[in-house]
């Protein structure tokens, strides 16, 4: 217990400074890879060893519940004991910890449920309906953000003050409802677990003095990216007497758009009482490649605190920047690059690749599954298990059998059509006892007067849908039907009246699937396999996206690659970092692209997935993009203007002629890169115009192999895309 000097081995001279202060105020302010949350953790053994510290009055901050796993592993690494029950976690699994102990102070049912942001907005568009509002001038979503940002500043709705306005005190009601609503159902929103835990501490003396003197130290990790109610709820607890250790990046915050305070970090200087300043100026994550290159990029922000950051490492490779014809062609260069990197005996798991939107993992996670590829969705689901999928999943299985009674429950209100859940229970007692399908049920109860009212109308209606979709269904192509589907059955529009990012998302991968329908009718999703046409091909895309879902799901122990947005990437770090997407639009996001503030926070976002490099960092984007379920001409990134050309090269793949390596090359046409035709087969380029003799003029999307095997995808006019090869083809030059 008194080896204090293993705690401070391997440290420099700020670390083991910062680590080994006395008791006291501090904010770690330090750029990323520099060792702040390593800082914290062996803070956090030295307060215990040196200290004397009772692993009791121990509170740790992290931010996420991963991280928080794996500090309490590393603490008991360097301790040798166990410590189960110290107090780590992120603020609302604290906040929750703090309620269910005391849910009698709380006023709140023993057994409250907490609800997620989709429960919430469901709650939401229940009351506006049931109180007669109008959800066009009272949208579902700005309610909810209402609520939520009312809460984030800490107000009940008597605090909100609505200066007589009449819209916002109509949400000023909507909000005391909605509350009312949780209250007497024993419900708890994220924003509430935190601002109940701080009225709980606020409102009785007695319990906040318990956890004044419980508590002899607090620490926070990634305390740049706390919001207001984070902060008034660590002032609170810790009375701004029990010493806080809090570290963080202001560079790194990447969560404005959900109400984080860069601010904080200045504030906690100047409102903590004597807070000492350390900084950490090394860093020991990356090459020096990678970290100057990081550095050059943020220095585009301009609202910045201001650090140094360095490195004694390597040298290290270059960055790698792939510009693929297409999202295939990226994502095929992504694994390819992966199978080559694992053969030289790198371990999956030490290779991540971060994507800016949910959206984009289809293709790669596709192009992993047919190449074999275990992989993991860190912090997500795969693709075909997000929530909107599985809805419009379960729509077209509806289409192809009607007694599917799981789909049907999925769907049948979703979105919100007017038929309760007594009416569903109704139905399903009904087929329990005449041991029907939901289908035939619904049917017969609508027939035969057994229900009544706006229930009757409502079931109709639904099942007129899905009649409809399917007799239009037999003229249609595969992704037509799907886009048929999710614009009909009002899923698209459902989820864009979400608005934010989530709804967007959503939007975005309903989209997505459209385009995956369109690229498995092309053969290109699964080898050998005849898609066939209609129904037919509804068919066999519905298996293999089960099979998607389910079979290839990589188990917990499994060396896999790691897949993430970059927002779940902050904290980690991997030796191989592929960053896909990097295209305006994209990354820089668009709904970003207006707003300077918001941009920066783009950049923040890419200096963040850049430095979670170790060794080796690729930058990859296509040029063309299916992306919203059309193909679109993509630009490469502003973020790869910004970085200097020293730091980066350009990949050059056998088969192609490649552009020199130029970051601020003019609109990138994709003249410049195609197919060599060989011997005596024409020299043609990505984009071009051709001739056919049968299928008549298209232009060249896609190409691959080389000499006599090189394949083109055209897109012909009336004809649709097609596979061709080059040998047999004969493709004329326009
Ligand atoms: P981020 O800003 O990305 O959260 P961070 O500042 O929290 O980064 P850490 O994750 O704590 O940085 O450390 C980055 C890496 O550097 C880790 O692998 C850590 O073990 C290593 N490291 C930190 N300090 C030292 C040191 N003094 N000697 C050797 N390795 C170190
Ligand atoms: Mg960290």
């Amino acid at each position: 217990m008194d080896d204090v000097t293993a705690i401070l081995d391997q440290m420099n001279p700020a670390q083991r400074e910062a680590v080994s202060a006395p008791q006291g105020n501090m904010l770690v302010l330090a750029g990323a890879g520099s060792g702040k949350t390593r800082v914290l953790v062996h803070r956090i053994a030295w307060l215990m060893q040196a200290e004397r510290l009772s692993p009791y009055a121990v509170l740790a901050v992290t931010f996420t519940n991963k991280a928080a796993r794996e500090m309490r592993t590393r603490l008991e690494a360097l301790l040798g004991i166990s410590l189960r029950h110290v107090w780590v976690g992120t603020f609302h699994s604290i906040a929750h910890r703090l309620l269910r102990t005391h849910w009698q102070d709380a006023r709140l049912p023993q057994h409250f449920q907490i609800i997620d942001s989709d429960d919430q907005l469901r709650l939401i568009k229940r009351l506006l309906k049931d109180y007669n509002i109008d959800d066009e001038r009272y949208p579902p979503r700005q309610v909810q953000s209402f609520i939520s940002g009312c809460k984030e500043e800490g107000l009940r709705p008597h605090q909100v003050d609505a200066h007589g306005d009449a819209y916002l005190s109509q949400m000023v009601e909507l909000y005391e409802r909605y509350q009312l609503t949780c209250e007497r159902g024993g419900l708890v929103d994220f924003g509430e677990l935190l601002l109940r835990s701080l009225e709980l501490l606020r409102d009785n003396p007695a319990l906040l003095a318990h956890y004044q003197e419980r508590f002899g130290h607090v620490l926070v990790d990634e305390f740049q990216d706390t919001n207001t109610l984070q902060y008034a709820w660590l002032k609170l607890l810790t009375g701004m007497r029990t010493p806080m250790t809090v570290v963080g990046d202001d560079d790194q915050s990447i969560y404005g758009w959900r109400g984080a305070r860069i601010e904080n970090i200045r504030r906690f200087e100047n409102e903590f009482p004597d807070t000492k300043l350390v900084r950490l100026e090394q860093n020991y994550r990356s090459t020096s490649v990678i970290l100057d290159a990081a550095n050059a990029l943020i220095r585009y922000n301009a609202e910045r605190m201001g650090k140094e950051l360095w490195t004694a490492g390597d040298h290290g490779e270059l960055i790698s920047v792939y510009g693929g014809f297409n999202d295939l062609d990226e994502a095929r260069y992504i694994v390819d690059t992966i199978r080559e990197r694992v053969g030289e005996g790198i371990n999956r798991r030490e290779i991540a690749i971060l994507y800016r939107s949910n959206a984009q993992s289809r293709v790669i996670e596709e192009t992993l599954i047919r190449q074999g590829v275990p992989y993991r969705i860190y912090g997500g689901q795969r693709f075909y298990e997000r929530l909107e999928i599985k809805n419009a999943l379960a729509y077209l299985r509806l289409l192809l059998n009607r007694d599917d009674d799981a789909s049907l429950e999925r769907v049948i209100n979703v979105p919100a059509r007017g038929i309760g859940t007594r009416t569903v229970e109704t139905l399903r007692n009904r087929a329990r006892q005449t041991g029907d399908s939901l289908w035939q049920a619904l049917h017969d109860a609508t027939s035969d007067g057994s229900l009544r009212g706006r229930a009757v109308s409502s079931l109709k209606a639904f099942a007129d849908l899905i009649e409809q979709l399917d007799n239009e269904a037999a003229g249609l192509s595969l992704h037509e039907i799907i886009d048929r589907v999710n614009e009909r059955t009002g899923l698209v529009e459902h989820h864009r009246n979400e608005k934010g990012e989530k709804g967007q998302a959503r939007v975005e991968n309903l989209e997505e699937l459209v385009t995956a329908a369109k690229a498995f009718t092309q053969g290109e999703t699964l080898d050998g396999v005849e898609a066939g046409e209609g129904m037919a091909a509804l068919e066999a895309f519905l298996a293999e996206a089960a099979l998607n879902a389910g079979e290839h799901e990589a188990d917990e122990f499994e060396d896999c690659v790691q897949l993430m947005t970059l927002h779940s990437a902050k904290g980690l770090e991997f030796p191989v970092v592929f960053m896909a997407g990097v295209e305006e639009g994209l990354f820089p996001h668009k709904m970003s692209m207006e707003e300077p503030g918001r941009l920066e926070e783009e950049r923040r976002l890419c200096y963040v997935g850049m430095t979670r490099a170790m060794k080796k960092l690729y930058f990859t984007h296509a040029e063309l993009r299916r992306l919203h379920g059309k193909e679109t001409f993509q630009r490469p990134s502003r973020f790869l203007r910004e970085v200097p050309e020293g730091f980066m090269e350009e990949v050059r793949l056998r088969g192609q002629v490649s552009r020199p390596v130029t970051t601020s090359r003019p609109s990138p046409g994709l003249q410049q890169n195609g197919v060599e035709g060989g011997a005596d087969l024409p020299s043609l380029s990505l984009g071009q115009r051709v001739s056919h003799p049968v299928f008549g003029e298209g232009v060249i999307l896609n190409a691959e192999g080389e000499g006599e095997r090189a394949r083109v995808q055209v897109s012909f006019e009336g004809e649709g895309d097609k596979w061709l090869v080059l040998g047999f083809a004969k493709l004329t030059p326009l």
